[in-house]
């Protein structure tokens, strides 16, 4: 199989990299200080957001845990499932604690929807959500979103953690790819 590169498969850019690392940095300043005197855990959804996490994170001033949780909805295609799967669990236990899920992007908003009522059924004290992106115009689901990025349209992105079947995640800024990569012709 031979692999392109990948900005060659990029039809057009939605959300670039210097867009990306304000937004982040602007949300992480606001939460360091509604957090301020809060041991905070941080839960991410595992893929999608790991990079979302990691440059939030860094950004904070507050000093938080972290914790990871795999969830699938998706499988490998362009549509949702309607169903989640957790395909990793978190760690750690949650009763008791304060805690904010970092999510790559709200789309039906059903995964979101099915995790916060999850971490409170296991007694969390306060569950909140930071989403880097959302697309308003396919929520099935009102989910409370405290701290939000970007609004996108209703295209399918990759980059900055987000994938089209495993791949693009490491590109840096959020794009929309070529019909034809879509299509199956590319990977
Ligand atoms: P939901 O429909 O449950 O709100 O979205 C579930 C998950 O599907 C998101 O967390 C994200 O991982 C994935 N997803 C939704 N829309 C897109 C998209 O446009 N691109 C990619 N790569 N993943 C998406
Ligand atoms: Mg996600
Ligand atoms: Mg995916």
């Amino acid at each position: 199989m031979e692999i392109a590169d990948v900005h060659d498969q990029i039809d057009h850019e939605l959300v670039s990299k210097t867009q990306i690392e304000e937004k982040i940095n602007s949300v992480a300043a606001q939460v360091s200080k509604d957090y301020k005197d809060t041991d905070l855990l941080l839960v991410a959804v595992l893929k999608g957001a790991m990079n979302t996490l990691v440059a939030f994170s860094q950004a904070l001033s507050i000093n938080v845990q972290m914790d990871f949780m795999s969830l699938s909805s998706y499988g490998d295609g362009l549509s949702s499932s309607g169903t989640i799967k957790v395909r990793q669990d978190l760690a750690c236990d949650v009763k008791g604690r304060d805690i904010l899920i970092v999510e790559d992007i709200v789309d039906s908003g059903h995964t979101l929807d099915w995790l916060i009522r999850e971490l409170k059924n296991r007694g969390a004290a306060s569950v909140e959500v930071f989403a880097l992106l959302e697309k308003p115009s396919r929520r099935e689901v009102d989910v409370p979103l405290k701290y939000r990025g970007y609004e996108v349209p209703d295209e399918f992105v990759v980059g900055f953690g987000l994938d089209y079947k495993e791949r693009f995640r490491n590109l840096d800024s959020i794009a929309v790819l070529k019909p034809e990569v879509y299509q199956g012709e590319a990977v």
